[in-house]
């Protein structure tokens, strides 16, 4: 890696790393999910996920390079902490609130990777790629939104109750 492409392509497949990996484990995020709510936002973003790692599959072959062959070993860390505290976690209420805290680091990593990307694609040139990953940052800015407005909406009915 000694220049800006040979980094905006590590970045391109630590990015495909993370999404492959959140793919295999939103599934079971939304099953461990109590509230429909959130258990939709989960299964709506599995599915938004597999489109995003698709659109990362698309710009490789554009730049004619691979996906594979990086491990975003920061992924593997959220994950592995979800996943701990899916182990821990007791009740129904504990068991959101606390997925929902990790879906949001998870997405805060992803939006500040694809922030990255974008800078990096313009810088490069790369007009419609940086087009692309901006459509994944937006989605990835929305998720986050949508879990902050769960997690709101938790907080107001507690204040109620
Ligand atoms: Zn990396
Ligand atoms: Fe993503
Ligand atoms: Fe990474
Ligand atoms: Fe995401």
């Amino acid at each position: 890696m000694k220049d800006l492409k040979g980094l905006f392509e590590h970045q391109l497949k630590d990015l495909y790393s993370a999404e492959s990996q959140l793919i295999a484990a939103l599934p079971k995020m939304a099953e461990k999910a109590s509230d429909s709510k959130l258990k939709k936002a989960f299964e709506d973003h599995l599915e938004e996920t597999k489109n995003q790692k698709l659109r990362l599959e698309e710009i490789c072959e554009q730049l004619e390079i691979k996906p594979t062959g990086e491990k975003c070993q920061a992924m593997a860390g959220l994950i592995k902490e979800a996943t701990g505290f899916m182990e821990e976690a007791e009740g129904d209420k504990v068991m959101d609130a606390g997925l929902i805290a990790e879906a949001q680091r998870v997405e805060h990593y992803e939006i500040a990777g694809y922030g990255t990307a974008v800078r990096f694609a313009k810088e490069l040139g790369h007009v419609d790629i940086a087009k692309k990953l901006q459509q994944t940052l937006d989605e990835e800015y929305d998720a986050d939104n949508k879990l902050d407005k769960l997690a709101e909406s938790r907080v107001n009915q507690k204040a109620k109750a």
